[in-house]
């Protein structure tokens, strides 16, 4: 960078600390947002009320303190027209970087403060004192991520002095007929657009085709993922035997949805074929993912191999071994279940029934993978609420038999182009139906002023011998503010209703305590359960019909919908209340409009965008950069068909032509390196 002209050492240091250290790191330091300048209004028209984005030079400022002990900087701007006062109210500081003479680029909202005033929400710096306005004013301008000794507005001038060199240097490795096919640009011109963009249009263009860049390499990896486990030594090839399968299809006490059939058809002919089984089944909460995960399971044991379902919980285990023990009943199996708490004695006999496999069926927690336990012949593992397991845990049961079918299940739904992106490497099969014969849940948006009579609803439902969770957020830069609102709640509730039950759970409870609470509201003890988030996943009470959500703004959608998937699994009608905290939001509209945990989960994903939530799993080195979804899932799904058929020709990337491919896809994610080893 030293040998850029207008960057010395200390600049150079400064770009360092930003990751910039070659000029073509300069090239790709993208901007992280624009400012569209292009219509700017003149400084006299901005009225009071309006969002508006103006431009000046900067005629007067100071610090203004108040009263109340607030600082606030003042800045008056003019232009042609006249003039206009800008507050920053507590940003003293600012007084060091805004000077007279510079002009400004202001946008916020213009108010009414003994005349108007622009509070705004942001500013750029568009020339120093001693500099001419650049004749930028009418263009999109890139702000750039920037550090101490090195400000966007630097970056800018640089890059701007700088592109058309570094920009002919540009190796496009997309064949030019395929990328004429997808109408993207040339990536030398994407970068031109990126950096340099006439219009906000123009900036998404070239991003587009830096977001399918990015995509392909990431498919490209994924798939040649999902191609290794399943080669990786081969699997077992079951055989559908069908006395097992077809005696539990015979016993169930209800017919499986289109879905269910569909997962089990797809299951199936996973397990039969030569290959490993890798599959992820993702369905809501209550959609019926046990009972397929027990017809896998039994086509294991019908050929005389073993099957074992972790779960992340002792609850969730018990819970498991307790329903597949009723559908196991008529077929004579019982599962063994063995848990961490269980009498040393009697997990010693579990363990020895498994090692022997007098034990066919193992439902368990983090148990099953430790050192001690054996099995005589693992042909599946299933693991639920996969996401809640760490890649060495998986691996550590997984190991315990000899290249089982793995099975994985997540009760968390994300849009298909997400699960492409995140779990590209393994199969996938969706349960979106729900069983019928249970209780609708309905979802209802309620006003302060309605409190008495949504507590009076939930006091009788409880009278009528029904539960309710009363639910809290919990906000972690205020936590023990929070957790007094949830035990305020508590105690409010009990001295209101003193012959109910009233049990409170949140996470600063040690792990047994909140066990012990959670199974007293299974049991029935407890009716009324005042809960942070921590409400166990996956928990089954179906006498609990009523969920009160107390500040629902505070949360995700899809957070709010894990929540709500508490009630509504009996037979009766459930009720979700929310009771927001200040005017209703239409995303809660959209919420309770809707029970579809996919279509809930498309609207989070552009809610919060992708980061978040990629963030937010364990992401197994997957970053992602330039590619926004949902928005682009088209050029996902052309990315992932397009890896498809490049690896199926030529499978290690080594052909000539694909050689720069494969550089690439290997520089931008270092998790590809192991997938593309040679020999
Ligand atoms: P998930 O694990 O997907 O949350 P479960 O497997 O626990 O869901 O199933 C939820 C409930 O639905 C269970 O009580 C189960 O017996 C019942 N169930 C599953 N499939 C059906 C079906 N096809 N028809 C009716 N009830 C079903
Ligand atoms: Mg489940």
């Amino acid at each position: 960078m030293k040998f850029l002209k207008g960057v010395g050492e200390r600049r150079a240091d400064a770009f360092a600390r930003l990751g910039v250290v070659t000029t073509q790191d300069l090239l790709w330091h993208l901007p992280h947002r624009y400012l569209d300048a292009s219509s700017v209004s003149p400084l006299a028209q901005a009225r009071v009320g309006e969002e508006v984005a103006c431009i000046g030079k900067v005629v007067d400022k100071g610090i203004v303190p108040t009263r109340r002990g607030l600082r606030i900087f003042r800045a008056v701007l003019r232009d042609a027209s006249g003039v206009l006062e800008c507050a920053w109210p507590g940003q003293a500081f600012l007084d060091r970087t805004i000077q007279v003479g510079q002009t400004l680029l202001v946008a916020g909202t213009v108010r009414f403060y003994h005349g108007r005033q622009l509070a705004p929400s942001e500013f750029l710096v568009l020339a120093d004192e001693d500099e001419t306005m650049a004749p930028e004013s009418g263009r999109v301008l890139p702000v750039y991520p920037a550090t101490e000794g090195m400000s966007h507005k630097l970056i800018r001038a640089l890059v701007d002095r700088h592109l058309d060199q570094l920009l002919p240097l540009v190796r496009d490795v997309l064949p030019e007929p395929l990328r004429r096919e997808l109408g993207l640009p040339p990536l030398a011109e994407a970068l031109r657009q990126v950096h340099r963009p006439a219009t906000i249009a123009e900036a998404e263009v070239g991003r587009r085709r830096l977001a399918f860049d990015e995509l392909f390499d990431l498919q490209l990896m994924l798939v040649r993922a999902r191609t290794l486990a399943k080669r990786q030594r081969s699997g077992i090839a079951f055989e559908v035997r069908r006395d097992l399968t077809t005696a539990l299809k015979a016993a169930l006490p209800y017919q499986l949805t289109g879905d269910q059939k569909q997962a089990i058809r797809e299951i199936t002919a996973d397990m039969t074929a030569p290959e490993r089984m890798h599959r992820l089944l993702m369905g809501d909460v209550g959609t019926g993912k046990t009972v397929v995960a027990l017809f896998a399971m039994l086509l294991a044991v019908e050929n005389d191999f073993q099957a074992a379902l972790m779960a992340p919980t002792e609850l969730l285990a018990e819970q498991h071994a307790r329903t597949l023990g009723g559908l196991l009943a008529p077929l004579g199996i019982v599962p063994e279940l063995l848990l961490g708490k269980m009498p040393a004695a009697a997990k010693k006999a579990a363990k020895a029934r498994l090692g022997q496999g007098g034990a066919r069926i193992a439902v368990g927690t983090h148990a099953l993978m430790q050192e001690s336990v054996a099995f005589r012949r693992l042909g599946l593992v299933v693991i639920d609420e996969q996401h809640r397991f760490g890649v060495e845990q998986r691996a550590a049961l997984i190991g315990k038999g000899s290249a089982p079918d793995v099975l994985l299940l997540s009760a968390t739904p994300i849009p298909r182009s997400l699960a492409l992106t995140l779990y590209g490497d393994l199969d996938q099969s969706m349960l979106r139906e729900r069983p019928p014969g249970r209780g609708t849940v309905r979802t209802e948006i309620r006003g302060e002023q309605h409190r008495e009579r949504v507590l009076a609803f939930v006091e009788a439902e409880c009278r009528a011998g029904r539960q309710a969770y009363v639910v809290l957020p919990i906000i972690e830069e205020s936590e023990k503010a929070d957790l007094r609102a949830a035990t305020t709640m508590a105690e409010m509730l009990t001295a209101r209703w003193p012959d109910l039950s009233v049990a409170l759970v949140h996470g600063r409870l040690k792990a047994e305590e909140r066990d012990r609470v959670m199974r007293r509201f299974r049991d029935g003890t407890v009716q009324v359960l005042v809960a942070t988030t921590v409400i166990e996943v996956g928990i089954d009470v179906p006498n609990a019909t009523v969920m009160v959500i107390e500040h629902p703004e505070r949360f995700g959608l899809a957070q709010l919908h894990q929540l709500r998937g508490r009630i509504g699994r009996g037979a009766g009608d459930s009720h979700c209340i929310l009771l927001p905290g200040g005017r209703t939001l239409d995303r809660l509209k959209a919420f309770a409009a809707t029970n579809d945990g996919f279509a809930i989960a498309e609207l989070d994903l552009r809610e919060r965008g992708m980061g978040d939530l990629i963030g937010a799993r364990q992401s197994g080195g997957i970053e992602v950069r330039h590619a926004r979804l949902p928005e682009d899932t088209d050029l996902l799904l052309r990315a992932r068909e397009l890896a498809g058929q490049v690896l199926a020709a030529d499978p290690m990337l080594q052909r000539t032509a694909n050689q720069p491919i494969r550089a690439r896809a290997l520089a931008r994610f270092p998790r590809a390196t192991e997938l593309f080893r040679v020999g």
